[in-house]
């Protein structure tokens, strides 16, 4: 359901955005076809946040279900429309995800969230028994069941933000930080840069973690560390992996199925995720005590081990990288998109937690249409800063 329209159509300006990640990129994108003159600032390179370390999983399967579940349908739904028009050709893969319990505990998670896929509309088939094994050749004896979720797909984060920039129409500014943001009059006048202040009709924050700089009460956005691991080419006769296999603890890590004890600072839910170069990628960790976005040796080999068990064929091969980022987390586990309490002309876009390679697309495009004063096309009114009250920094 459309957001109400308590907006007012604008005529096109000069729009900053702040931040180079999918978010900010697709918004550049939406924007600058929308006739606005679109400058995007990072204080690094393209990419250079969690877009850049992240997974793909351009995935239902994973969502907390009410809001956030339901905007992943449409944000899947989006790669396919950007797929169709050639915006985003080649670079979206679909394909299901299969949801493995491997004991009685895990199944009692994997009824519940495939109860609530299928309500959110999400096509799902039980895997059991011969079924099972026959789809999944690689899963070990002990699984017990799977889900598979259909209708989702892959996209790398980086090459999203490339093709976006190769389609052009906007400038940007890399290793230009954005240091606060010029007042008056209620409005954001100009941003600040170390080469002085750039007049601006509008600004969008897609900082990622960064974006707390600019707020009040940034607190409530936390770095949450990501570990993943890269291994070699499996041979042409090894087992079957007809998709990422993701466990049922990875929907209790993730905060998406409620947990029985409180979260650990520091937990594990495991997706092993076949890439197209025949490589994999296993992760991740949750960190919530640990901002460095560096691997350390305990969690990489519990990672292993989980995954080898679940995939005994993992054990053949070698692990050739290791690497970690940080997603920014809020307290209630979901986004922060909408307009910024303080200024009349400051929109955010932030706290994409892991599901920003999913939905950062179509972010973009709600973000151009709340900037234009349009009322987006999916209601995105759960995801309003001012349920945290959060207001510009006065030194913003
Ligand atoms: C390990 C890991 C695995 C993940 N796996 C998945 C997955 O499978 N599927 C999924 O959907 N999501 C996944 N995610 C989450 C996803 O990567 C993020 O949600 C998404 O990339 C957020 O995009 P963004 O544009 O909001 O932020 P970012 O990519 O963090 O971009 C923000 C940009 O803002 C810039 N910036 C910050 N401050 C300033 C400033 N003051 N001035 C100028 N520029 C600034 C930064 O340099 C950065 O480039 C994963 C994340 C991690 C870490």
């Amino acid at each position: 359901m459309p957001q109400p329209a308590s907006v007012f159509p604008r005529s096109p300006g000069a729009v900053a955005i702040v931040g180079a990640g999918i978010v900010g990129m697709s918004a550049a994108h939406f924007l600058s076809r929308a006739g606005w003159q679109v400058t995007v600032y990072d204080s690094g390179v393209l990419a250079s946040g969690a877009t850049g370390s992240a997974d793909g999983a351009v995935s239902v399967a994973s969502k907390k279900p009410g809001p956030l579940m339901t905007l992943a349908v449409a944000a899947v739904k989006f790669y396919e429309h950007l797929t169709e028009t050639g915006i985003l050709l080649d670079e979206y893969l679909p394909r299901s995800t299969f949801v493995v319990a491997s004991d009685s505990e895990e199944l009692a998670v994997l009824e519940r969230h495939a109860a609530e896929l299928e309500a959110a509309g999400v096509p799902i088939r039980l895997l059991k028994g011969a079924a099972l094994a026959q789809t999944i050749g690689a899963a070990a004896p002990s699984a017990i069941a799977a889900v598979e979720v259909q209708g989702e797909g892959h996209a790398v984060g980086y090459r999203v933000v490339e093709r976006l920039r190769q389609l052009g129409g906007f400038v940007i500014r890399r290793n230009c930080p954005i240091s606060g943001l010029h007042m008056a009059n209620g409005r954001v006048t100009g941003v600040i840069t170390a080469h002085g202040t750039e007049p601006v009709d509008a600004v969008l924050l897609a900082a990622g973690l960064g974006s707390t700089h600019f707020l009040a009460g940034a607190d409530l956005i936390r770095p949450r560390k990501g570990q993943l691991i890269v291994t070699d080419r499996a041979g042409s006769d090894a087992p079957h992996f007809p998709g990422p296999l993701m466990s049922c603890r990875y929907l209790v890590s993730k905060g998406s199925q409620p947990a029985d004890a409180t979260p650990e600072a520091r937990s594990l839910g495991l997706v092993i995720d076949p890439l197209r170069t025949g490589q994999f990628l296993i992760g991740g960790s949750r960190e919530d005590r640990d901002d460095r976005d560096t691997a350390d040796a305990a969690i990489v080999a519990s990672l292993l081990r989980d995954a080898v068990a679940l995939a005994p064929s993992l054990a053949q091969l070698r692990v050739i990288r290791v690497f970690a980022g940080l997603r920014a987390a809020t307290s209630d586990g979901m986004p922060i998109v909408g307009r910024v309490h303080g200024a009349d002309n400051v929109w955010i876009a932030t706290g994409f937690e892991g599901d920003g390679i999913c939905l950062g697309p179509m972010m973009g495009r709600l973000c151009q249409q709340m900037i234009c004063g349009q009322s987006p096309e999916q209601d995105i009114a759960p995801l309003d800063a001012a349920r945290f009250g959060l207001t510009l920094a006065e030194a913003a």
